[in-house]
């Protein structure tokens, strides 16, 4: 076995949103964003994160977070939030802006959080937000004072005045999306993600061979994601960020807030993400949410029930477990499940080859003849019903992507699509080729005025 670690040169730039409550971030978030999540399939019991997610303008994508959470009922419990949300910005993000708010004026914890973002070099865009027209430009200049970041944008995120000049100067800094190079199919990038100690360093550490690992660390690196390149059993991995798998943190609420920015970047750039959960606790919401991301960015998945060596157990307990778990975890059907200890290495030598089991999955393609063949069998099974006097058609059936799968169906009216016919289909295509632990995308397209309908 071969371990290469290396500094991540890439990724796409993660932009953070700080400021107290009720300034606009999440207006301004929504306006980045948009609409445009990927909704994959209909997935009940997924707890959708509405404070991450991804932007695409001119070509240029990142990704963005919400730092704003709860809603302080006191003031030192706002300092708190203030700080978490600057530490977070500070962190792990590569651009923040500083979101105040024009018409309430220059308040106290705006001056505390501009105090925690001065200690950093991070670039930060200061934008005085609801200038909702020319009258309130006079409440920009007062910002100034603060002396976060030289110029200052006066903008509304409610009515988008301000917001192109502003991501003008914000797209600077972000490069231009290059062609997607083919992507290399003999490369697995994979990224390793759970609670905080549900043990996910030990595994890591025990596929990449401990010491080999540590040799090789870089003191005063740990902040920097690092990847790590292994070969095993003649194919080719990349562990997408195992330093922020190793670093070690206080538990506390931080921790698990970071966690989800720390996952979130790394499931952006991998192709499987395997889902560590400890045996001893069960599925928490935070279990929901991270491995939610993975739903949300269409990646195979590969699901550990680790610490198995805890756990009491007759001929009946794994199956009772991993039922309760597929029940909490309701996404991604037939994700395949490992119970393992990655203490004593029981099982932990079947990871690798579910994740190229998935993989493979992740990366096929039917062809389009049999996909037809497919998909016609199923329409003679179970026509569609008629809506409003018509019948859906299909035209014809295409797989336009792989990672995840992607079909396109061409329609005589995507109006006449009902939710639960789409989920017949993509039903129909997992009972005909499986595609375990994969997302499957379905988008149509309608012949009447061409309207393209992506679900
Ligand atoms: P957050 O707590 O910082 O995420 O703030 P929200 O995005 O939830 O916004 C707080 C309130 O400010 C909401 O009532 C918004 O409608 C309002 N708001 C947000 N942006 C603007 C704006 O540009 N102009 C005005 N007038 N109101 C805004
Ligand atoms: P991480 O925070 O997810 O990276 O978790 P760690 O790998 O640091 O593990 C957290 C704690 O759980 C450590 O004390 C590990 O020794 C322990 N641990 C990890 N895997 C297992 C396991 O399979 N069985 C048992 N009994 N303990 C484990």
């Amino acid at each position: 076995m071969i371990v290469t670690p290396q500094h991540d040169e890439g990724g796409v730039p993660l932009v953070a949103i700080v400021g107290r409550p009720n300034v606009g971030k999440s207006r301004l978030f929504n306006r980045l964003t948009g609409t445009r999540f990927a909704i994959v399939e209909d997935m009940p019991g997924v707890t959708r994160d509405r404070q991450y997610g991804e932007a695409v303008w001119f070509k240029r994508r990142f990704q963005v977070v919400d730092t704003g959470g709860f809603e302080p009922e006191s003031i030192d419990e706002l300092l708190v939030q203030m700080r978490e949300q600057a530490h977070l910005a500070i962190d792990e993000a590569d651009i923040i802006i500083f979101m105040v708010d024009g018409q309430s004026g220059l308040l106290p914890a705006d001056r505390e959080i501009a105090a925690m973002l001065r200690r950093t070099k991070k670039p930060i865009f200061t934008v005085v937000n609801k200038v909702d027209g020319d009258r309130h430009d006079m409440n920009v200049p007062e910002f100034y004072e603060l002396g976060v970041s030289g110029e200052i944008h006066g903008i509304s995120a409610e009515h988008g005045r301000g917001i192109s000049d502003f991501m003008d100067d914000l797209l600077e800094l972000v490069p231009i999306e290059k062609a997607e190079a083919e992507p290399d199919d003999e490369l697995i990038r994979v990224a390793v993600i759970g609670k905080p100690n549900a043990g996910k360093s030990s595994l890591v550490n025990r596929l990449l061979g401990e010491e080999r690992l540590l040799t090789s660390e870089v003191p005063g690196t740990t902040r920097d994601a690092i990847n790590t390149y292994v070969e095993a059993g003649g194919k080719k991995y990349l562990f997408i960020d195992t330093a922020g798998v190793r670093r070690k943190r206080s538990i506390s609420q931080r921790v698990e807030k970071y966690s989800v920015v720390h996952s979130f970047k790394a499931v952006d750039r991998a192709d499987v993400v395997v889902y560590m959960l400890d045996a001893t606790q069960g599925v928490t919401t935070q279990d929901q949410r991270l491995a939610g991301l993975a739903l949300d960015k269409g990646r195979a998945m590969v699901l550990l029930l680790n610490k198995w060596d805890l756990v009491d157990k007759d001929h009946k307990t794994a199956d009772a477990h991993i039922a309760a778990l597929r029940d909490q975890l309701k996404f991604q059907p037939d994700a395949p499940v490992v119970t393992l200890s990655a203490l004593t290495g029981q099982r932990a030598h079947k990871v690798l080859p579910m994740v190229d089991k998935v993989h493979a999955e992740y990366i096929r393609r039917v062809p389009t003849g049999e996909l037809n063949r497919v998909i016609a069998e199923a329409v003679a099974r179970n026509p569609p019903a008629v809506r409003s006097n018509s019948r859906l058609k299909i035209f014809y059936a295409s797989q336009v992507a792989t990672r995840p799968p992607t079909f396109m169906f061409v329609v005589n009216d995507t109006a006449l699509i009902h939710f639960s016919y789409q989920r017949y289909l993509v039903n129909s295509l997992r009972a005909k080729y499986g595609f375990a632990g994969v997302p499957i995308k379905v988008f149509f397209r309608g012949r009447k005025n061409n309207e393209e309908n992506e679900r």
